[in-house]
């Protein structure tokens, strides 16, 4: 068994030695940014340096050409590192995947080079998880089977801070398509039926509906279709709404009484509804503090202090929920500037500069630093099985 401190600083070392391959390989997906199952180049760039440092390469996993799995070692247990990839659209990378996702690959790099050599058991995955924006990669590589072999996932996302526990809401999207009648709006108002007016006495019933939900709930959208001309009764108009919660059953709840408020719009105003479900529901994070503890240890070993911030504010949804119930998982987040929020291109923007390389830098140091001590040190590990087991 290797000497866990020893290469503990051997990756640091490798992980300073790949410094200028990484930051130019980030900054060059902020140049080439490709949205949700579109990343053709990111992922086929992330691939080939997977391959240089001995990963054995399949792509196009989970029905997903810009999926991939990537694996050095031998058996278990199974640590994953998730690289993310996909840009958003119009704003490039407002949400950092080319920190976040380069972070994964340039650890990966790391740990092959400071393993390299030495008689070691388990594996080192890393699973390249396309279009999170479209909250959609890890869901099919769930289901397809891709972590049915994982002992722990993670990955970092870049941020105002330094946050190694982070919450997301479980999140459901609900499209609403209501038919009427057309008519003319002066000449025969009574011939028809106004389906604008379902979409508002819906926006008007989830305001009401607002007043008595749980503190952790969200509710918000948009109206799709609104009509064609003020002088036309419109026939037909829909609304887009996400519905959000921390839990699945709450979640589950909400989303019924929503669509009670669109099936009451209905009702009031003689229109027919159609309600559809947009993609596959973003489960909430399921938290592990074992695990959290662990990246704790690599912030430690790196002399960094942990930023303190209630772990459930500024919260939304993502993929990685819907990991953290099928395996232990880990978010934690590396601080790219203070006051800057993603989704931004005032964000995508930082990702390039001393401020952004320095974040790839750090998560780079501590997911590497994360996966050696969940490989090496078996208590760790059954620390944070025991954890993602009882709670
Ligand atoms: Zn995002
Ligand atoms: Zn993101």
């Amino acid at each position: 068994m290797p000497n866990l401190d020893k290469l503990k600083h051997g990756l640091i070392d490798a992980a300073e030695s790949l410094r200028g391959a990484l930051t130019s390989m980030s900054d060059d997906f902020y140049r080439n940014p490709e949205t949700g199952l579109e990343e053709k180049k990111t992922s086929s760039e992330m691939q080939a340096f997977l391959e240089k440092y001995g990963f054995t390469v399949e792509a196009g996993v989970a029905g997903m050409p810009t999926a991939f799995r990537a694996g050095l070692g031998k058996g278990r247990p199974v640590i994953a590192l998730l690289a993310e990839m996909d840009a958003l659209p119009g704003i490039g990378h407002g949400c950092g995947h080319n920190i976040a996702g380069t972070a994964s690959i340039g650890a990966a790099a790391a740990l092959s080079e400071v393993l390299r050599g030495l008689d070691w058991s388990g594996t080192v995955l890393v699973l390249g998880t396309p279009a999170e924006e479209l909250g959609k990669g890890k869901i099919e590589m769930i289901n397809a089977g891709v972590f049915n072999t994982v002992d722990a996932a993670m990955m970092v996302h870049g941020s105002s801070r330094r946050t190694v526990v982070k919450h997301f809401l479980g999140l459901t999207r609900l499209n609403f398509t209501f038919r009427g009648r057309s008519s003319h709006a002066s000449a025969y108002p009574e011939e028809g039926i106004n389906a604008l007016d379902a979409v508002i006495q819906t926006f008007n019933a989830i305001s009401a509906l607002r007043q008595q939900m749980r503190g952790d709930c969200k509710v918000h959208g948009i109206i799709t279709e609104g009509g064609k001309a003020p002088n036309i009764i419109p026939e037909l108009a829909s609304a887009s709404f996400y519905v959000r919660s921390k839990d699945l059953k709450e979640l589950a709840s909400l989303k019924e009484r929503v669509v009670n408020c669109a099936k009451g719009a209905a009702i009031a105003t003689g229109c027919s509804l159609d309600v559809r479900e947009e993609g596959e529901t973003n489960a909430p994070m399921k938290l592990n503090a074992a695990f959290a503890d662990a990246y704790r240890g690599a912030l430690k070993v790196l002399g960094l202090p942990e930023d303190t911030q209630a772990p459930g504010r500024n919260v939304g949804s993502s993929d990685i929920g819907n990991v953290s119930q099928a395996v232990p998982a880990l978010h934690p987040h590396v601080p790219i500037r203070q006051g800057i929020n993603i989704h931004t291109r005032e964000f995508a923007d930082a990702t390039v500069t001393v401020d952004g390389h320095r974040a790839l830098m750090e998560g780079v140091k501590t997911l590497g630093l994360t996966v050696l001590e969940l490989l090496f040190n078996a208590r760790t590990l059954d620390e944070v099985k025991k954890d993602f087991l009882t709670e």
